[in-house]
C-alpha cells in the first residue's frame, strides 16, 4: 500500500550536461525492504542514489521519502530524516581517528546520552573498528575502511541505508563480514538500496531488484524471480 512505502522515485531522469544517466526511472522501497540495483558501469545504479540523497538534481519526476516530496529539504535534513548514504569508495576522513568519523556521523542528532550509547553499540557491533577506535581511518585496511563508513552511517539511525557497492575491492572473507552485518541490520528493521557489481550476492540477500542499463529500467521483480531470469543470468549472473 502507498502507507507503507517509504520511497518512491516517479520518472526520474538525471542528466549530466548533455549525457542522460538515468530515463523516467520508476521505483519504491517499502518499509523493512531489502531493495538491490544491478547493472553494469555507467548504468545509473550511482546515480540513482545520489538524486535520492539530492547529490545530484533530477531533470525530471520526483522523489517521495515518506510521503515527503525530498527536493524541498535539504541533503543534512533528510539524514535527520533518516536517510544515509554511504558512498561509494567510503568518503571517511582519514586525517580523523575512527571515533571522531562515528562521532561526525550524529552530526545531525542532539540526544547526547543516546549518541554516546549508539557509539558503544556501533563499537561492539564492529569489534575491529572497536580496536582501533584511537586510530586515523587512514590507517585502516580497505574492511575496515568500509565497515567505519557503514558504522558511521548508522550513527544517523537510519530507516533507510543507500549502500554503493560495499564490497568493492575486498577480499572474499571481508565482503563475507559485511553481507553478514547488512543481513543483522534487515534484521533490526532498516530498510537497504543496495548497488552491487556482484549481481549473485546482491539478489541473495535482496527482497525485490531493478535491473538498468544505459539509465533504463531493463526488468524489475522479486530477486528469486531475477536470479532465474535468462537475461540477467546471461549478462549479470556470469
Ligand atoms: P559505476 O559502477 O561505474 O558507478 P553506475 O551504474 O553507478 O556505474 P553512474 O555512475 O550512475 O553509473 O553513471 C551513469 C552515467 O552517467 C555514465 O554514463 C557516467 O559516465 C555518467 N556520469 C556519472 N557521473 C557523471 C558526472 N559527474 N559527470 C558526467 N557524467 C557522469
Amino acid at each position: 500500500s502507498l502507507d507503507s512505502q517509504l520511497l518512491v522515485l516517479e520518472n526520474v531522469s538525471v542528466h549530466y550536461g548533455q549525457i542522460q544517466a538515468l530515463r523516467q526511472f520508476n521505483l519504491t522501497i517499502q518499509a523493512g525492504e531489502c531493495v538491490t540495483l544491478i547493472g553494469a558501469n555507467g548504468a545509473g545504479k550511482s546515480t540513482t542514489l545520489k538524486a535520492i540523497s539530492r547529490l545530484v538534481n533530477l531533470s525530471q519526476g520526483q522523489i517521495l521519502y515518506q510521503g515527503r516530496n525530498i527536493q524541498r529539504y535539504r541533503a543534512e535534513s533528510l539524514v535527520s530524516f533518516g536517510l544515509a548514504h554511504v558512498p561509494e569508495g567510503r568518503r571517511i576522513l582519514s586525517r580523523l581517528t575512527v571515533l571522531d568519523n562515528l562521532k561526525l556521523g550524529a552530526y545531525c542528532r542532539q540526544d547526547w546520552p543516546q549518541i554516546k550509547a549508539d557509539l558503544a553499540q556501533q563499537l561492539q557491533f564492529f569489534p575491529r573498528l572497536a580496536e582501533r577506535q584511537h586510530q586515523l581511518a587512514g590507517t585502516l585496511s580497505g574492511g575496515e575502511q568500509q565497515m567505519l563508513a557503514l558504522a558511521r552511517a548508522l550513527m544517523s539511525r537510519p530507516k533507510l541505508l543507500l549502500l554503493d557497492e560495499p564490497s568493492l575491492g575486498l577480499a572474499p572473507v571481508i565482503v563475507q563480514e559485511i553481507f553478514r552485518i547488512l543481513r543483522e541490520l534487515r534484521q533490526q528493521g532498516i530498510s537497504l538500496l543496495l548497488v552491487e557489481q556482484n549481481a549473485n550476492l546482491a539478489l541473495a540477500i535482496a527482497d525485490r531488484g531493478y535491473v538498468l542499463e544505459s539509465g533504463e529500467l531493463i526488468v524489475s521483480g522479486k530477486a528469486q524471480d531475477l536470479a532465474e531470469d535468462q537475461r540477467v543470468k546471461q549478462a549479470y549472473l556470469g
